[in-house]
């Protein structure tokens, strides 16, 4: 089993509302191979919500209190996406999970790009702080773009 990130399945939870359909994991959820989870719902937010970038580092930097998570108007939203990130270590733990697959570039799932905090669209190499705090229990993290990777590795667990 693995877990992934909601707006990859085709739910419209990311912050302007939409999704990021990926057909693969819609297949995955289909053939019950996969689950969801959306970090930032979890975390208290709801949809639409304002957008957020790390500033001052990534997500490691977040979990050890050297970078903060702001919204676009300047609200410190750090502890809602440290509580997020700790409920989705907690649902991979239970679930035992093989792997999680998260959205690129998100300032949660992210995990090895993110924005630069300037709201401009400029990125750096970093992890959301869902991703960080997943890699440091353990959990293998990879994006939507590590997915065809990642199915190979895993060999006909996951493929048709
Ligand atoms: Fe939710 Fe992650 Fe998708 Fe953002 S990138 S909408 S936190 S699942």
């Amino acid at each position: 089993m693995i877990l992934v990130s909601s707006c990859l399945a085709g739910l419209e939870v990311r912050y302007n509302g939409t999704h990021c359909l990926n057909q693969k994991i819609r297949q995955m959820l289909e053939q019950k191979k996969a689950i969801t989870v959306c970090p930032e719902l979890l975390g208290g937010f709801s949809t639409p919500r304002e957008p957020a970038e790390i500033i001052d580092g990534d997500g490691a930097d977040v979990l050890d209190g050297k970078a903060k998570v702001i919204e676009k108007s300047g609200r410190d939203v750090t502890d809602l996406y440290i509580e997020g990130a700790y409920i989705t270590l907690k649902k991979a733990q239970e679930l035992q999970v093989t792997a999680v697959v998260l959205k690129e570039y998100s300032p949660s799932c992210g995990s090895s790009m993110i924005y630069n905090g300037e709201f401009k669209g400029n990125k750096i190499p970093g992890d959301g702080v869902t991703s960080a705090l997943l890699k440091r229990n353990g959990i293998n993290v990879v994006s939507e773009e590590g997915l065809a990777d990642l199915l190979l590795e895993e060999g006909s667990n996951y493929t048709d």
